[in-house]
C-alpha cells in the first residue's frame, strides 16, 4: 500500500468525470488499497480515486469511530437507485477543499448498487451519515465539490482562499 497525494480545490483534474471501472481485478484492489490508506492518513471518512488523480469510478469509506475497529466500505461503479424526498443536513468537509466547512442539505436516505471490493454486485440502504457521505463521494465522480451547492460570493471567497495558502506553501 501506498499513500498517495491529495489534489486540491483549484485542481481541474477534481472537475473531470471519472469513467466506469469495466472490471475489478488486481490492479484496481490496489488502487482501493491505496485510496484507503491515503484517506486514514488524511483522517478522511470518505475518498474519490479523482482526488487522488485517478478517473476511475472508486469510493473508499469508513465512518467507524473505533481505531482499532476499523470499517472499510469500498463502492465501485455506484449507482444511486433511490434517494428519500426528505433532506438532512450535515456540515461537510473534504481533503479537496482543505480546513474549508459548510452545512450542505441532501437526501437523508438513499439506496445504492455497486460493486465491492471483490467485483461482486451489491447493494446498500444507506441514512444518515452514511448516506450523505456516500453522495458527497459520488458527488466527486461527476466533478461536484461540495462548495459548488454554496453561493457564487461564498464558493468564490473558499477559492481564493485556498489559492493563497497553497501561494504561500509554495514561498515557504
Ligand atoms: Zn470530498
Amino acid at each position: 500500500m501506498a499513500i498517495k497525494t491529495i489534489l486540491t480545490e483549484p485542481n481541474k483534474a477534481l472537475r473531470q468525470i471519472s469513467k466506469p471501472v469495466i472490471q475489478v481485478g488486481k490492479s484496481e484492489q490496489k488502487l482501493m488499497d491505496d485510496m484507503l490508506e491515503t484517506m486514514y492518513a488524511a483522517n478522511g471518512i470518505g475518498l474519490a480515486a479523482i482526488q487522488i488523480g485517478i478517473p476511475k469510478r472508486i469510493i473508499v469509506m469508513d465512518l467507524s469511530k473505533d481505531e482499532n475497529k476499523k470499517e472499510p466500505r469500498y463502492f465501485v461503479n455506484p449507482v444511486i437507485k433511490n434517494k428519500n424526498e426528505i433532506n438532512s443536513t450535515y456540515e461537510e468537509g473534504c481533503l479537496s477543499v482543505p480546513d474549508q466547512f459548510a452545512e450542505i442539505d441532501r437526501p437523508k436516505e438513499c439506496e445504492v448498487e455497486y460493486l465491492d471490493y471483490n467485483g461482486k454486485k451489491s447493494f446498500l440502504k444507506a441514512e444518515g451519515l452514511l448516506a450523505t457521505c456516500i453522495q458527497h463521494e459520488m458527488d466527486h465522480l461527476e466533478g461536484i465539490l461540495f462548495i459548488d451547492y454554496l453561493s457564487k460570493l461564498k464558493k468564490s471567497m473558499i477559492i481564493k482562499k485556498l489559492s493563497k495558502n497553497k501561494l504561500r506553501r509554495i514561498v515557504v
